[in-house]
């Protein structure tokens, strides 16, 4: 077994947070663009609101995202694709899969291509000013389903500092914001360096069940769109007739940095319901967007699904926030099938992640409470 973890993961942390932390916000010559579509050089459309760039509806664009689907077409210029088959190493902490504690099973979902570079360790969070109580609860329980069902873990950063007091740069962080009355939900794709936000619409927050916060926690998690993934014409039929420009664009499909595993999956939270009442996206909002093959009609879930949760427990793994550089896990620990570590898998791995050493100090266990909304 390889021992050699636990002295790569700092230099390996540092060069990450300097690469997230040089990417600046969008900004660029087309800010003197009316919001609205906008169909980029390599035909692809985007939308402009404001000051930045979404595609796919609610996907925000950082300014190289932007510049590459301007030239390429696609959201990274050089990725390789990946298709199906099993990497050797989990792509931030250089965990092999092999490793029968992860648990051998692919998930079946459908997301950006994985690197150090666009997934998180711990998520670190932090509750908008703008949002009520309500919304800040509504939130917290979100984060709290997902931090229930699979191995990501949300550390709650709103009273602490946004910069590295030693290093300069801006910490990765999720910023939860509400539009105040419009009425789309938007995130990045990945982690994007900096603050990003996760703006959510009133929707959101009145509906019965978290599925859009967690949609959007998923887009920043890496997750991309079902109805997107290579193989969906096998599994539905869009209805282009009924698609706006801005619609047809919401059924595109990458040619790079995607990466998809398995079949289908009608029940994700990450698919689209048929029908939309957005006339920006369908000409006649009583015909849908799109249906399974069979003529059925599809239905977003209301709950991260099987596979949802099984690619999250593919490539997160639930540190416990310290003050130190052990790597501690949560009592519960998933493996991709989803299942749960017995107590010896889990020490074995966290032996695994501590250079064999499967017991944390007992000094640096970090408070880490998603209720606390206000700082003192
Ligand atoms: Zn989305």
């Amino acid at each position: 077994m390889k021992r050699t973890h636990y002295l790569k993961t700092i230099p390996l942390l540092a060069v990450l947070f300097f690469l997230s932390c040089s990417k600046d916000k969008q900004s660029n010559e087309s800010d003197n663009q009316k919001d609205g579509p906008i169909t980029l050089k390599s035909g692809v459309m985007v939308e402009k609101k404001g000051a930045d760039y979404f595609w796919e509806g609610d996907i925000r664009l950082t300014k190289e995202q932007y510049k590459n689907l301007d030239l390429y077409g696609q959201l990274q210029s050089k990725k390789p694709d990946y298709v199906g088959a099993e990497k050797n190493a989990h792509p931030v902490y250089n965990v092999p899969f092999q490793n029968t504690a992860q648990g051998r099973t692919i998930p079946r979902a459908f997301s950006i291509y994985p690197t150090a570079y666009n997934l998180w360790a711990m998520v670190r969070i932090i509750y908008g000013s703008n949002l009520t109580l309500a919304e800040k609860q509504k939130v917290r329980s979100a984060l709290l389903e997902m931090q229930s069902n699979t191995n990501v873990r949300f550390y709650n950063a709103t009273c602490e500092p946004l910069v590295d007091p030693t290093y300069g740069f801006t910490y990765p962080n999720i910023e939860f914001w509400s539009t105040d009355g419009a009425d789309v939900s938007e995130s990045n794709l990945g982690r994007t360096g900096g603050v990003q936000r996760i703006n959510l619409a009133d929707f959101a927050f009145n509906s019965w069940d978290n599925s859009v916060i967690i949609h959007e926690i998923c887009h920043a998690l890496g997750l991309r769109h079902e109805h997107t993934r290579l193989d969906r014409n096998s599994f539905v039929t869009v209805n282009t007739s009924n698609l706006t420009s801005s619609g047809l664009a919401q059924f595109n499909i990458p040619s790079t940095n995607y990466y998809q595993t398995g079949t289908y999956d009608y029940t994700s939270v990450m698919g689209y319901s048929s029908y939309t009442s957005s006339t920006s996206i369908v000409h006649n909002t009583s015909l849908p967007m799109y249906t399974k093959t069979d003529g059925t009609d599809i239905y977003q879930g209301s709950f991260l699904s099987n596979s949802d949760r099984s690619w999250i427990n593919y490539f997160y793994i639930p540190y416990m926030a310290r003050t130190d550089v052990y790597a501690e896990l949560a009592p519960t620990v998933y493996k991709s099938d989803n299942t749960i570590m017995t107590p010896s898998e889990r020490l074995d791995f966290q032996a695994y992640l501590n250079n064999g050493n499967p017991t944390p100090p007992n000094c640096c266990t970090l408070a880490n409470d998603l209720g606390k909304f206000t700082c003192p």
